[in-house]
Formats: C-alpha cells, sequence, structure tokens
C-alpha cells in the first residue's frame, strides 16, 4: 500500500512496544489520538456490555471480580479491565507524563 504512514512496533514488553510506538510517531511526525477503544484480534468496534449478557461466557472467578465487559461487534471477542489491561494504563501514564 502507497501513501500510508506506518510504525514498526518493536520491543519484547508491553512497555517497550508503547515506548517504541511513541518514538516512531514522534519521528515521523504522526499524531496520536485516543479513540474508543477497538478489538485487538480484527480492529473491530467494542462496545460495553451488560455482566448478565455474558455471564455464561466469563470464567467465575472474572464474573465475582469484574462489572464492566465489552464484546468485539465484529468477531465477538470479549474483553474486561483484568491485568493486562492495568498494566497497559500504568505503562500509557508514564508515557503521558514524558
Ligand atoms: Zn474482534
Amino acid at each position: 500500500m502507497k501513501g500510508f504512514r506506518a510504525i514498526l512496533v518493536t520491543g519484547d514488553s508491553d512497555r517497550e512496544r508503547v515506548r517504541s510506538i511513541a518514538v516512531g510517531a514522534e519521528a515521523g511526525g504522526i499524531e496520536l489520538v485516543r479513540g474508543d477503544p477497538l478489538c485487538s484480534l480484527c480492529g473491530g468496534d467494542l462496545r460495553l456490555v451488560r455482566k448478565d449478557e455474558v455471564s455464561a461466557e466469563v470464567p467465575p472467578a472474572v464474573g465475582r471480580r469484574h462489572r464492566l465487559f465489552f464484546k468485539c461487534g465484529s468477531c465477538g471477542q470479549l474483553y474486561w479491565h483484568g491485568s493486562h489491561w492495568k498494566k497497559l494504563m500504568s505503562v500509557a501514564r508514564r508515557l503521558d507524563d514524558r
């Protein structure tokens, strides 16, 4: 594809990968804009779903610990704010503080 600007994401950890995006965007003059969350599997839009809508799909321990669930409108992947999300938010906050 011609005419598309891209950032090569590198690194072995989430922190390194997020940092490579920030560095690549700055070097390429690409503005990063936080938008609505997208599915990490297919890029589809995520929508907030009620817990009772997805209770059969969620492991019981997760259902007890979380109230908010998001479902991809394209592939049906289910998400919640688990430990991976908390780690990514922590990395994002540190990048905001730069
Ligand atoms: Zn999806």
